[in-house]
């Protein structure tokens, strides 16, 4: 970008702050209302990596029936193949009731109500606009249907091309529209007009100093606090400014900051993130060449310990799309923030593709008898004797009488441990077996700002910051402690948009 250049006839009716998921749905939202609308982008164009282009790309929905979801995505290909009633309908009340139950009935009522019922519509929209979908579920070799990701629950609509294919069809349709997008400027402050009708939003640019940017309404899309190490570890605890960033560089909270520092109420668990199991060889925040490489999601079909050979968590608790989000703060406590994921060869068709990567940074280790995998990993800093007999433990304890299914919560457990295995607890004994390190990768922090459900920003006696709206992860109290896959993406397109037109009018 020429320094300056961009940033001349800078005013528009509408800044939006961040080109994720969240601030596209808004800017486009307020473009389809006729406003001329601005995105200020941290990043620059090359290197542009959102959160949501690292993500996954998959929005959890409500639904009545597969035809519903066949509208999105077209048809799904499940015609003759078991299981398919597990996938017919996942309601409004399941929806609400999967997040009531993991946030422990603490997520804001109206906000989640609000969001589970534009679910569906939302994505509805999406579509019509032209950002493509796909179903997530397969028919797997015995003729099934499952998620892509065995294990994983709950109504799914998946962005063709995950994250990638959502953020390059948003940013292309934010262009086609005529939304301006600034990259290299970085929100810092929030000035009010001086007549009160605006704001100027002031941007630091990469190259030229600040540059203001006035505007009839700001929207506020730039994430949470995740990748600022410093307020993480004051807000999180000890511990914290050493766990990885799975997204954005950017996401530093300086947003939330600069609302907050305009009277903004703060809201939501500050305490609480979402942060999941992540492979050691990741870099210290997304990398756009090989990111999803470090997923580490089937736990659930093995057994996972720490350096010093013992089980720490029960790894079949619940699906992993209801886990997952929570047992990274559970790796962080252990010795050196790491932990092992133990498999052996009965859960390779069970394991996400993730787990196929054989390059360097994967931290994978095999051995042909679990002896020679714990002396392996002794090399690595485990106590090999520890492990051995831990395991020996757990296939001691597994009862034998339940049948494993991994597409229910099938009961099958062990009994008698310290921690016990809850569900799809089978022995390790078949070879080869395998080690995956892991630490705990970031997603995104819990507590934000607060907004109603016209997304527009409370102050602390609950009245609207005048022409001030704020969605995605940078909204407080939808998540507490722990998160149900996909929710994310989900809730960023229903306030996006809504802020997006509140912003417009
Ligand atoms: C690896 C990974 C996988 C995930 N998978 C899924 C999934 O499959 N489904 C799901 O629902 N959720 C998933 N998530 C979570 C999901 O990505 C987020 O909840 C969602 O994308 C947040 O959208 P957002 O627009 O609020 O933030 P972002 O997409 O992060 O967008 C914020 C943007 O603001 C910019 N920015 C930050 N500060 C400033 C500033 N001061 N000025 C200007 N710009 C700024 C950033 O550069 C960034 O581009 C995943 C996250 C990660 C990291």
């Amino acid at each position: 970008m020429t320094p300056g250049r961009d940033d001349r006839d800078s005013a528009a009716d509408v800044v939006v702050i961040g080109a994720g998921n969240a601030g596209l749905s808004a800017a486009l939202a307020a473009r389809a209302a006729g406003a001329a609308v601005v995105v200020l982008e941290a990043a620059e164009q090359e290197s542009y990596g959102s959160d949501s282009y690292f993500s996954g790309g998959l929005f959890r929905v409500a639904y009545d029936s597969l035809h519903e979801i066949e509208r999105i995505v077209g048809p799904m290909g499940l015609d003759g193949a078991a299981g398919v009633d597990d996938f017919a309908a996942y309601t409004e009340a399941d929806f609400l009731s999967d997040w009531g139950r993991v946030t422990g009935y603490r997520t804001d009522p109206e906000l989640s109500a609000l969001i589970v019922e534009q679910s569906q519509d939302a994505l509805r929209w999406l579509a019509s606009i032209g950002v493509p979908f796909r179903s997530p579920i397969v028919v797997d070799g015995s003729g099934r249907a499952r998620h892509s990701r065995p294990g994983w629950h709950g109504g799914f609509i998946e962005a063709a091309a995950a994250g990638p294919g959502l953020t390059d069809a948003l940013l292309r349709l934010a262009d086609k529209t005529g939304a301006r997008i600034c990259y290299g400027r970085t929100a810092v402050a929030l000035d009010p007009a001086p007549d009160g009708h605006g704001w100027t939003v002031q941007c630091r640019a990469t190259e030229n100093g600040t540059t203001p940017f006035p505007a009839k309404s700001v929207v506020i899309a730039s994430g949470g606090f995740q990748a600022d190490a410093e307020w993480r570890t004051r807000v999180l605890g000890p511990g914290w400014d050493l766990a990885k960033v799975r997204g954005s560089r950017h996401n530093t909270g300086a947003g939330i900051k600069a609302a907050l520092a305009v009277g903004a109420a703060s809201h939501g668990n500050w305490s609480g993130c979402h942060a999941v199991a992540w492979s050691v060889g990741s870099g210290d925040a997304g990398r756009r060449d090989a990111n999803h490489v470090f997923e580490r999601e089937s736990y659930p079909f093995g057994v996972t310990v720490n350096s010093g050979g013992r089980r720490f968590i029960d790894e079949g608790s619940d699906f992993g799309a209801y886990t997952y989000a929570r047992y990274g703060r559970e790796i962080l406590a252990q010795p050196g923030q790491t932990a092992w994921q133990l498999f052996d060869a009965k859960a390779s068709d069970l394991q996400t593709s993730e787990y196929r990567y054989k390059n360097p940074e994967a931290a994978r280790v095999t051995g042909a008898t679990l002896a020679e995998l714990a002396g392996r990993l002794a090399g690595r800093g485990v106590d090999a004797g520890q492990l051995v007999a831990t395991v020996a433990e757990f296939n001691g304890a597994v009862a034998p009488a339940v049948p494993f299914s991994p597409y229910v919560r099938d009961g099958c457990r062990t009994t008698g441990l310290a921690i016990d295995k809850t569900n799809w607890a089978v022995a390790l004994d078949t070879p080869p077996f395998e080690a995956y390190e892991v630490t705990c990768g970031i997603t995104f922090t819990f507590g934000g700002l607060k907004v109603d459900t016209a997304a527009r920003v409370l102050d602390v006696a609950g009245n609207p910051v005048p022409r001030l709206y704020a969605c995605g992860e940078a909204v407080g109290g939808l998540h507490y402690f722990n998160y149900a896959s996909g929710t994310g993406l989900t809730s960023g397109t229903v306030l996006g948009r809504i802020a997006g037109r509140g912003a417009a009018a």
